[in-house]
């Protein structure tokens, strides 16, 4: 039987790619989505791959996406926390509603799927977690201390669930993006752009496949001895 995943915020940007990676791995994937209903119809109808719409930053929409998900295509195997947004601004300015919406969203996420996935994980004694962390968490980032704080608190998260999850066969990993050619990184004003790629040792964008095939390594058969681990896939930002 193949295995089943869910990639959260599966159906664009890098969840997309990671959601397209997985299905060419034989996985049987659902991808999770937020609102873009019309996004998420294209997707399934392009790729195949069919769109559960929850928020993961909700608890119990968590516990029922994931059962539906169970119910239709199979016991998860593998989930892929790959939800995120962005509410930028300096704390001067940024509102408690931005603060909590991202902490929510980012690492709320995280703990929410997880706490609906890892028991049957653990009692099948197999299983993949993969958290979409970011360098803006490891480095942190004027403008974002809700993001690099939810990012950061994700690569804290998947060093102590790994830990929980290791004797039954369930790795947790993080990867930590730099800076990828998405919606998320179009929304970053033209100018403060440029002099980010111009700090980035590659000297351009990643693309969302360069992510993907990091988390496909994960997932994979082969990936069962890495576990705790974060990899930095950035074009070398993150040796500055
Ligand atoms: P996009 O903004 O392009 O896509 C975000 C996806 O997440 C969409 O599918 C969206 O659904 C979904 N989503 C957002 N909020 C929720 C929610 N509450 N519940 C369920 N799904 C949700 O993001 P990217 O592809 O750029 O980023 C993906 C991940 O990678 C994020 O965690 C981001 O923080 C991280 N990252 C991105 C970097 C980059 O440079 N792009 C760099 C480092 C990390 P819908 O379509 O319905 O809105």
């Amino acid at each position: 039987m193949a295995r089943v995943a869910i990639v959260t915020g599966g159906t664009r940007g890098i969840g997309e790619a990671i959601s397209l990676a997985l299905k060419d791995m034989g996985i049987s994937v659902a991808a999770n989505y937020a609102g873009n209903d019309e996004r998420a119809r294209e997707f399934t109808e392009r790729t195949g791959i069919p769109a559960y719409r929850w928020d993961v930053g909700d608890y119990e929409a968590c516990q029922t996406g994931c059962a539906r998900v169970a119910a239709e295509l199979g016991d998860i195997d593998i989930v892929v926390n790959n939800a995120g947004i962005t509410r930028d601004g300096t704390i001067l300015n940024m509102s408690y509603e931005d603060w909590k919406a991202v902490i929510d969203t980012n690492l709320g996420g995280c703990f929410n799927m997880a706490k609906a996935v890892f028991p049957g994980m653990r009692a099948r004694k197999w299983g993949r977690i993969v958290n979409i962390g970011s360098i803006n968490g490891q480095a942190g980032q004027y403008g974002q201390v809700n993001y690099a704080a939810a990012k950061s608190g994700i690569h804290g998260f998947t060093k102590a669930l790994a830990q929980e999850g290791a004797r039954a066969g369930v790795t947790v990993n993080a990867i930590a993006p730099g800076y990828i050619d998405t919606d998320m990184v179009a929304a970053v004003p033209a100018d403060v752009l440029e002099k980010i790629v111009a700090r980035i040792p590659a000297g351009r964008l990643g693309q969302a496949s360069e992510i993907a095939r990091g988390v496909a390594f994960l997932c994979a058969e082969e990936g069962g001895f890495v576990t705790g681990s974060t990899l930095s896939i950035n074009g070398g930002q993150h040796m500055y």
